[in-house]
């Protein structure tokens, strides 16, 4: 009997070491390669327009601070000046005086259009890291073919490579088939409520139904993925939801040399470690899924054998993508806190201890639940737990299989030798979450390769990505058709 049962044991081992086997081997088929097209060499004005775009402190400070109204409304007069065909031949329209809407009509106004959005704003220069630039951060300085600047790659690069092709399309006497939008809000950096946020409105109040949407998002990565020795594109198609939350402890206080066994801070901290220890569920989205599916064939042989066999491996593969905090950001909401504040003197105990907690929060899943789950992990009644917004939330991811999806993947292809073009839900916030609810497809996405400096030091751009990202507009706007 037991020898019965060792072999109808040892049988099913040998089964399932075989369907392991098979479904790793079927998976391991080489990714496609798709021909690229030449990329059209860079004219100099465009390298000198985008110097000159960066000289102006179009800075976004915080969401209730003032800006340099001056700066935002020179940098409109140098579009006027530097685009004269768009100025001419497009309508315009400004929205809370900064952003701005063009209109390029295209020959069959009655089909829905493609709207091309970038922003003008850019983050502001960290004072404790000004000493560590080694060019001036508003100087459009150009150094071994790359242009370095506050806003050379978020966001100005698309703005200029938009505006230059539009204008060069313009020149050869090109009219799109549908009517194209260019989108530039002038908020983007704080959330994008007075730019895209009103222009969105503006669409939706004129009825205009874009089918196709893009603006800056994922981009193409060489870092990533070292082992496929393959760019990878990541194209956005949807991002996760943001909110904050204060929690805080009011306790009675007192004199720091009579402490009682347990302080506002005390408590507080206490429920922040608890906070810390458990991660929410993960969630497989559907995007990451195609993500695996399309970049798994090219990595290790235990990688491409958990994917294969997800029904088996799936925690051994999530513990993979767990270790990286990037695909950790795409697996589930993620919680931290980010402000801690208590106490006025050193022998003073405080009355109140704050924190706030920034989430990112995975798309299908609610504030309510986030919030629950803080409450829940917090473990104390004595803390309480407040929403500061404001929130933001994109809608489901934008399909693989549509229109939006394909014609940007096409281009990719087109722009970008060897790419692996792959679905990627994007972990920061865009403008674009705005045009979600009234387009077909919203495609957070521009061909640089590995930017450098975003939002920190030493922010640049590659001549090569200027002249990729132009091309790519190029082929979008030229296939932009029935
Ligand atoms: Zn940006």
């Amino acid at each position: 009997m037991l020898k019965k049962i060792a072999l109808l044991l040892s049988a099913v081992m040998v089964i399932l070491i075989a369907i392991v086997l098979v479904k790793t081997i079927q998976f391991s088929k080489p990714i496609p390669v798709k021909e690229s097209l030449a990329i059209p060499a860079l004219p100099d004005s465009v390298v000198s327009h985008m110097q000159q775009a960066i000289h102006f402190k179009t800075v976004s400070f915080g969401s209730n601070l003032p800006i340099d109204s001056a700066a935002f409304k020179e940098f409109w007069q140098f579009v006027g000046k530097s685009y004269p065909l768009v100025t001419k031949s497009l309508t315009q329209q400004s929205f809370n005086e900064f952003s701005r809407v063009f209109k390029w009509e295209g020959k069959h106004p009655e089909l829905k259009p493609y709207v091309f959005m970038a922003h003008i704003d850019v983050v502001p220069i960290e004072k404790a890291t000004e000493k560590q630039w080694t060019v001036p951060a508003f100087g459009g300085i150009l150094k071994n073919d790359q242009i370095y600047g506050r806003g050379a790659a978020d966001d100005k690069a698309c703005v200029i490579s938009i505006l230059e092709t539009v204008e060069k399309l313009l020149k050869q006497g090109f009219q799109p088939e549908r009517t194209i939008y260019l989108s530039f809000g002038h908020d983007e950096e704080i959330g994008g409520p007075r730019g895209a946020g009103t222009i969105a409105n503006w669409f939706k109040e004129n009825k205009i139904h874009p089918e196709v949407v893009i603006d800056e998002g994922g981009m193409i990565t060489k870092e990533h993925f070292p082992e496929l020795k393959r760019p990878i594109a990541l194209i956005g198609v949807t991002e996760k939801g943001y909110m904050s939350f204060l929690v805080s402890v009011q306790l009675e206080g007192g004199h720091s040399s009579m402490p009682v066994p347990e302080t506002a801070i005390d408590i507080l901290c206490k429920g922040l470690v608890n906070l810390r220890k458990k991660q929410m569920p993960y969630k497989i989205l559907p995007p990451l899924q195609e993500m695996l599916q399309r970049v798994g064939p090219g990595l290790s042989f235990v990688q491409r054998m958990a994917i294969a066999n997800q029904w088996l491996f799936e925690p051994i593969l999530v513990k993979g993508l767990e270790k990286d905090k990037g695909t950790n950001a795409m697996l589930r909401t993620t919680i931290v806190p980010t402000i801690l504040q208590a106490g006025i003197k050193d022998n003073v105990i405080p009355g109140l201890a704050t924190a706030t907690v920034n989430t990112r929060i995975l798309p299908g899943q609610s504030i309510e639940e986030v919030e629950a789950f803080i409450k829940k992990q917090m473990n104390d009644d004595r803390i309480v737990v407040k929403r500061t917004g404001p929130a933001s939330e994109d809608g489901p991811p934008v399909s693989v299989e549509s229109v939006a999806f394909k014609k940007v993947e096409a281009a990719t292809y087109q722009v970008m030798k060897d790419v692996i073009p792959t679905p990627f839900v994007m972990i920061g916030g865009t403008d674009s979450k705005y045009f979600q609810p009234i387009a077909d497809g919203v495609i957070k996405f521009t061909p640089g390769i590995d930017p450098k400096g975003f939002h920190g030091v030493d922010e640049r751009i590659n001549k090569s990505d200027l002249a990729r990202m132009m091309f790519f507009y190029e082929l979008l706007m030229k296939h932009a058709g029935r």
